[in-house]
């Protein structure tokens, strides 16, 4: 089966909306094994969102409209589709009755009750989560699924009753595992499984996101425990070639994969922290239970910070800068003594976009990691914004103390 996603609402048209219904319904239904080969945004305008409707109607099985649902006379999804299929609209005395439960205690105006007509032979998306239900319409082997557009509301109806019944039509799964890679670019990582990505089932796919390599790993079948054979076997040959580089899965962050690692080995860490400011003890302080890892984290700025707060020397920054092996090396150590942790982290760096020189370019960004056994300093040629140098360097900071924790003890 394959579908075609239309958003409707001038709002998106002008850019004051971001259209975020269009990617959660396209990782849904991509995650049924349903096809989306379309996706449009038109306004509210009932004679554009016809035609729109007719052409998707004719190239797809299933056509799901997001927004345009609401009380105002701007909102014509409803209409314009049972205009479409020539289907007459009946007052639902049912979903009047959930809408006034619903606004309880506020004041139902006369266009809530626009709300609560329904196209003759429609099925219902119940919604607890505002006023407008959605509606199923199936009509000539065609399926067109109408949601609320509010993101709040369309998510939850989307999962709890519209995944059920889509699954319901297929008689097949899939199933994805979603493999978190770091320290290998997406090209080579896709070099080293090139001949695995030709498979048809299960499919391997690589994408890059946020400085890290995504490989996911998607299985069809006719059983939940076929699938996972299927995912399982194909994970296996991956990891032979490039195990080394997997750090996590499905939605697992590196940052939670450190916080817990660290937890687990009973380690507390600090983090001393220049270019990236605080970056790195906040990452980690997004992870519930941090607490019991992260005992401090100071930003040293300045060359007279680095000195007050972490004993940097003075000769060293003189010498070598603040943008040097040494001097993240002392910072690491520095702070390690300092919070008296197990593990001393120290970045400094240039982020950009000023500031580099030929011996120094953007980019550049020293990541000290000081522990029981010894001191390790990364260096590390980052490229992008400022705001991407940074979050790479947080990030080689973590994996890199992930290694340690994972190599001593
Ligand atoms: P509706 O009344 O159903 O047209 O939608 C009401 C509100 O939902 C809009 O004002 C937006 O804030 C939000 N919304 C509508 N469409 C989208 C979309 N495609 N993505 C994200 N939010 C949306
Ligand atoms: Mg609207």
């Amino acid at each position: 089966m394959n579908a075609e996603i239309i958003a409707v609402g001038t709002e998106l048209l002008l850019g004051d909306i971001l259209n975020t219904n269009a990617r959660f319904l396209s990782r849904e239904l991509s995650g049924l094994g349903i096809d989306v080969y379309y996706q449009e945004v038109v306004g509210d305008n009932p004679d554009r969102l016809k035609s729109v409707i007719h052409t998707a109607i004719r190239r797809s099985d299933i056509v799901v409209l997001s927004g345009g649902l609401g009380p105002t006379d701007d909102d014509l999804t409803k209409e314009t589709v049972a205009d479409y299929f020539n289907l007459p609209l009946y007052f639902d005395e049912q979903v009047m009755a959930e809408m006034t439960e619903y606004l309880r205690g506020r004041h139902i105006v006369p266009s809530n009750k626009k709300q609560a007509y329904i196209p003759e032979g429609a099925k219902i998306i119940h919604n607890n989560y505002g006023t407008a239900p959605g509606i199923i319409i199936e009509q000539d082997e065609k399926i067109v699924i109408m949601l609320p557009g509010p993101p709040r509301e369309l998510e939850p109806l989307f999962s709890e009753q519209v995944k059920p019944y889509l699954d319901a039509k297929s008689d097949y799964i899939m199933k994805s595992k979603v493999l978190r890679i770091f320290g290998l670019g997406e090209s080579s990582a896709a070099e080293k499984v090139r001949d695995l990505m030709e498979s048809a089932n299960p499919t391997l796919a690589p994408y890059a996101k946020d400085s890290e390599v995504i490989l996911r790993i998607t299985a069809k079948a006719n059983t939940d425990a076929r699938a996972d054979k299927l995912i399982d076997e194909m994970y296996k040959k991956v990891n032979d070639r490039i195990g080394e580089y997997i750090y996590g899965f499905d939605d697992d962050e590196m940052k939670a994969v450190l916080c817990r690692l660290l937890t687990e080995k009973g380690k507390t860490i600090a983090a001393a922290e220049s270019c990236t400011a605080g970056l790195f003890s906040a990452m980690i302080a997004d992870n519930p239970g941090a607490s019991a890892v992260l005992n401090e984290g100071i930003v040293t700025y300045s060359n007279e910070a680095k000195e007050k707060y972490l004993g940097v020397l003075h000769e060293t920054l003189e010498k070598y800068g603040a943008v040097s092996e040494q001097t993240a090396r002392e910072m690491a150590e520095g702070i390690k003594k300092a919070a008296k942790s197990d593990i001393g982290v120290g970045i400094t760096g240039i982020a950009g976009p000023d500031g580099g020189t030929p011996e120094k370019p953007v980019g550049l960004v020293y990541v000290g990691i000081a522990y029981d056994g010894g001191c390790e300093v990364l260096k590390l040629n980052l490229i992008g914004t400022r705001q991407k140098v940074r979050y790479a360097a947080v990030l080689n900071a973590m994996n890199a103390v992930r290694k340690i924790l994972l190599n001593n003890a």
